[in-house]
This record gives C-alpha cells, sequence and structure tokens, in this order.
C-alpha cells in the first residue's frame, strides 16, 4: 500500500547516521543486541524526527530513533493512555 508522505518529513533522512550501516544493524535478528544501532542513533541529529516518523508510520520492526521496536510500543501506549 503506498504511504503518502512529504518531502519535509523525510528531511531527517538526508543526516541519517544509519545510511551508512547495513540494514542488519538496525533490524538485527531476533535476540541479538541493539545497543550499537542505539548508539548511532544517539548521535543522529534527525534521532527525533526519525523517532516521530516510526511511531506515525507504525514501524513495527528494527531500530528506529533510537528506540527498539518494544521500546516504541511501549511509548505509542503511553501516549494513548494520555489522551
Ligand atoms: S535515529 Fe537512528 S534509525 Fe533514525 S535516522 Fe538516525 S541513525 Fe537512522
Amino acid at each position: 500500500m503506498p504511504i503518502n508522505i512529504t518531502t519535509d518529513e523525510l528531511t531527517w533522512q538526508e543526516t541519517a547516521l544509519c545510511a551508512q550501516a547495513g540494514p542488519e544493524f538496525f533490524f538485527p535478528a531476533p535476540g541479538s543486541s541493539t545497543r550499537e544501532a542505539k548508539q548511532l542513533c544517539n548521535a543522529c541529529e534527525g534521532r527525533l524526527a526519525c523517532l516521530e516518523y516510526a511511531l506515525a508510520h507504525d514501524e513495527r520492526f528494527g531500530v528506529w530513533g533510537g528506540l527498539s521496536e518494544k521500546e516504541r510500543e511501549r511509548m505509542r501506549r503511553s501516549r494513548s493512555d494520555r489522551r
């Protein structure tokens, strides 16, 4: 299904540090460590925009914006509880 994305929403990708790493780094096999990916995210200037993008587009897999899928799910639930 095509996703309607504006140019502004993707500006953070221009400075994405993960573009220099392999996809296996950010989409580790189940049970593998996400520590190194998170460290890279913490040095990435687009981290918050990346995280908001992942939350808005319900990205279910991999590390986005420094959070694993479980951590994003917890954040999503916490936000919806506050509404
Ligand atoms: S925050 Fe992490 S996943 Fe997002 S663009 Fe930066 S390095 Fe990539």
